[in-house]
């Protein structure tokens, strides 16, 4: 019986991965631009490292990590997002001794045992920025600019972006009574998860996706409406200057990062026409999560995109690069006598930076000719007994179907002139 991938992966064959590349390319492009650095961190970490950094009353931690117990019986799990392990690795390197502010971004695969379904998986990759250092609202508009910037690139239209604050360790308390206070007596009504997080984490009641818990905490109070005079200056700085800028935004007071060291930003990016998967941005400021980890307090922000879920909104839109094998030159020896001479010409072609094949197939030159086609090739340098023996090449222009003998040392300038043609 063949052996098939595990449940909620994919594979990424070649000819999906032309579009992989071209997506990587683009936030490779737009980080350069934004001077944020690639940091890579493994895809396993000690488990513990995601109790702290992610908080164990998260559904992550609770119930979707990929934990296991390694040959040397340390508690390992594979990374379930890159926020915490970048934290990490910024202390344990020390890299806030290089520079004041630390702008970096990662892109690879993340690891969730989650229902997998449409733009769910349970390996998915995620492209993230993290700026640590800085606690002025400008940071937070250049990440969220950033993002915004690079879907706008990827020519993505239809994208809405929600914003909010979550207040600080200040006002957060506050507003959480008052909350717990508007929902106390709807609590029977909430889903079994809601009723948990209803002394638990409260503010996850208003992201529940259940239609029941949206109805019941309708008309509970905004954590705006609660924000102490910091969180509240810094949020209404950070919306003055995303108008500044030009980004279109929507206030969504139901936007929430449940955890103590997740502060004041919020925001996600969503695409309505993915369905229930519909976020493909989701970001927000950690102002503890360094202390958190054991370093200086360090105000900090970010953001993950889930690659997957672009690369469905590309396709949606249509906006998914054309996939070619074309090549310069399909090389066709006919017998043995002209492989020797093929296979040098081949080598010299690939050594003069020009993409070429030939064929492995002993297929016959109506098969080379076919394969050269399917490509297909610019050009097809035929070499038969005759050719070998006059030491020349009978090149052919696909294009215009013109073919010409020619010396074979002077085969890759003929191309040359040929293609510049
Ligand atoms: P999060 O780390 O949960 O804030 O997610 C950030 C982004 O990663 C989301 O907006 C999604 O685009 C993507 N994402 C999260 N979980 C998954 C998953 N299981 N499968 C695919 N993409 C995901």
């Amino acid at each position: 019986m063949l052996i098939t991938g595990p449940r909620g992966t994919k594979d990424i064959l070649p000819g999906m991965s032309s579009s992989w590349q071209y997506m990587e390319k683009k936030v490779r492009d737009i980080c350069r631009l934004y001077g944020f650095k690639e940091i890579r961190t493994p895809v396993f970490e000690h488990t513990e490292l995601f109790l702290r950094g992610i908080g164990e009353t998260t559904d992550i931690v609770s119930k979707e990590m990929y934990t296991f117990t390694d040959r040397g019986e340390r508690s390992l799990t594979l990374r379930p997002e890159n926020t915490a392990a970048v934290v990490r690795s910024y202390l344990e390197h020390k890299l806030y001794a290089e520079s004041l502010l630390t702008k970096l971004f990662y892109i690879g695969p993340m690891f969730r045992y989650d229902r997998p379904q449409a733009g769910r998986y349970r390996q998915f990759h995620q492209f993230g920025v993290e700026a640590l250092g800085s606690k002025g609202p400008a940071i937070d508009a250049e990440v969220i600019i950033l993002a915004v910037q690079l879907l706008k690139d990827l020519g993505l239209t239809d994208l809405n972006l929600y914003l909010n604050s979550v207040g600080c360790p200040e006002c957060r308390p506050v507003y959480r009574e008052s909350l717990q206070d508007y929902l106390r007596e709807k609590t029977e009504k909430l889903c079994t998860d809601c009723q948990t997080r209803f002394d638990r984490n409260p503010m996850r009641i208003l992201d529940c996706k259940n239609p029941q818990c949206t109805e019941e905490s309708q008309g509970a109070p905004h954590i705006v409406d609660c924000l102490c005079p910091e969180c509240s200056t810094h949020f209404e700085q950070l919306k003055s200057l995303l108008t500044v800028a030009g980004i279109d935004f929507t206030l969504n007071p139901r936007l929430v990062r449940g955890l103590d060291y997740y502060t004041k930003t919020a925001f996600e990016i969503q695409y309505a026409a993915l369905g229930s998967q519909s976020a493909v941005c989701g970001g927000g400021r950690y102002d503890g999560l360094v202390a958190e980890c054991g370093g200086q307090s360090t105000p900090s922000i970010g953001f993950a995109i889930g690659l997957e879920r672009i690369l469905l909104t590309l396709e949606k839109q249509g906006l998914l690069p054309e996939v070619t094998n074309k090549i310069d030159v399909f090389v066709a020896p006919i017998g043995t006598e002209a492989q020797g001479m093929a296979f040098k010409l081949l080598c010299d072609l690939r050594k003069q930076g020009f993409t070429a094949d030939m064929d492995f197939m002993d297929r016959n030159i109506k098969g080379q000719m076919k394969q050269a086609n399917k490509y297909p090739a610019s050009f097809v340098a035929i070499i038969g007994d005759d050719e070998v023996a006059q030491g020349k090449v009978m090149l052919k222009n696909m294009q215009s179907g013109v073919q010409e003998l020619v010396d074979s040392s002077a085969v890759q300038m003929k191309i040359q002139v040929e293609m510049e043609d």
